[in-house]
């Protein structure tokens, strides 16, 4: 069975396994999806091209856990609509963690399905291919090779029939297995940390803090330093002396906001270890290295280059926002370079970056791991260096290297 989960109560997002389905108009993918995640996630019809964008919903999947299930438009959808709607499917890859594959075991694979594997092979996603409508298909089940028609491609398949219910729940036991290999024990900070040990959090509360809560990232990272039975101590920069002076001995830990990583490295001695939220996200997503090197390269940047700062989300922009006011001032002021500065958020992270010197991304914490790697890779394939806020902002403040000696001790 499944079930939704809500927004704040539920495994964020970026956490779970996003598997997508896939497959061209017909094929029966929204029925298969349905018949999958046992509820109505996706509008069925017998009309050609009914999904039109991509439907995403988070859920427990059993025997899998928390995942996010994409259903995505047609891949063989035509006209300048249906190519953007073509073009929508072929982004969903960038995020996704395992892919399912529905091909109407009628008609058989098409140029464009086999055009898919070879992609879910080039990007090393695993997937599964769903021949769907077996209900229709007895007469060459019974003349499969080896009685169950499987063995007629050289891609991995399960027979499955969304009418029915047939072979659906192989279906989700072979997107487990597949899935198991990406299970990960990584943790945000508690590899750090023992037993006991105290984490001071640093967290500013001004205009950009959302009212009446945490941000996702702070409160991610509370939830790992209770996981590993360390204690958690949570501040405001303003209260930030009076919390050491109160604590008998000094913390093992400081975790701060980036933006406040000036005024922190100010009241923290040299002797406590101090880092920033977003070089532990850098971190968690596989692009610390990267991002050590991309924040290097703000020394070498000339008047007249394009910095591209990407969000990874749409949320409502604050006056003095930081990617839009603070950074590319603190930039300029630190590069003394007469810079252009280009912003995208959301899903328009651009595929062409070789017009820019270098991408500046936020902490990426509403994406997952996948999505953050390939955003780094486009970078690296094209040249362009790739850092991050948290990343940025400690080496303007000098403190890039003490920021990182936790990790590399
Ligand atoms: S802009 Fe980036 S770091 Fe900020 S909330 Fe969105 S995904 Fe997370």
């Amino acid at each position: 069975m499944a079930r939704e989960t809500s927004d704040f109560n539920g495994t964020p997002n970026a956490n779970r396994l996003h598997i997508s389905f896939f497959g061209r108009r017909n094929a029966g993918k929204s029925s298969v999806v349905n018949a999958v995640t046992g509820q109505d996630l996706s509008i069925v019809s017998e009309v050609k091209g009914t999904t039109t964008d991509p439907v995403k919903k988070a859920m427990e999947l059993l025997p899998l856990g928390p995942v996010v299930i994409i259903d995505t438009p047609g891949i063989d959808d035509d006209g300048q609509v249906g190519d953007k709607r073509v073009a929508k499917s072929y982004q969903v890859l960038s995020k996704t963690d395992v892919a399912v594959l529905v091909i109407d075991n009628f008609v058989g694979p098409a140029a464009e399905d086999l055009e898919l594997i070879n992609l879910f092979k080039k990007k090393n996603i695993p997937y599964i291919v769903a021949l769907n409508k077996v209900d229709l298909d007895m007469e060459s089940l019974m003349t499969g090779e080896d009685g169950d028609g499987e063995e007629q491609y050289e891609f991995p398949t399960v027979l499955v029939s969304a009418l029915t219910g047939q072979g659906i729940t192989e279906l989700k036991e072979k997107i487990a297995e597949i899935a198991k290999p990406l299970s990960t024990d990584k943790r945000l900070i508690g590899d750090k940390i023992a037993d006991r040990d105290v984490v001071v959090l640093v967290t500013p509360i001004d205009a950009s803090a959302p009212k009446g809560r945490m941000i996702l990232p702070q409160v991610q990272t509370i939830r790992d330093i209770l996981d590993n039975h360390a204690i958690s101590v949570v501040t405001q920069v303003a209260e930030l002396a009076s919390c050491l002076n109160a604590l008998k001995e000094p913390p093992a830990l400081i975790i701060t906001d980036s933006q406040a990583f000036h005024q922190v490295k100010g009241i923290v001695p040299d002797s406590i270890p101090l880092t920033s939220f977003s070089i532990l996200f850098a971190r968690f997503k596989g692009i610390l290295d990267t991002a050590v090197h991309g924040a290097r390269y703000l020394n070498q940047l000339e008047d007249g280059d394009i910095v591209l700062i990407s969000e990874g989300c749409t949320h409502h922009r604050q006056c003095e926002d930081i990617g839009t006011v603070k950074l590319p001032g603190w930039i300029e002021e630190y590069s003394g370079k007469k810079l252009l500065f280009e912003f995208t958020s959301g899903g328009q992270f651009p595929q062409e970056l070789s017009k820019y010197a270098l991408v500046v991304h936020c902490g990426g914490c509403m994406l997952n791991e996948r999505e953050m790697v390939y955003r780094q890779g486009l970078a690296e394939e094209q040249g362009v260096p790739f850092t991050n806020y948290g990343t940025l902002i400690a080496h303007i403040n000098g403190i890039l290297d003490r920021s990182l000696e936790i990790f590399y001790e």
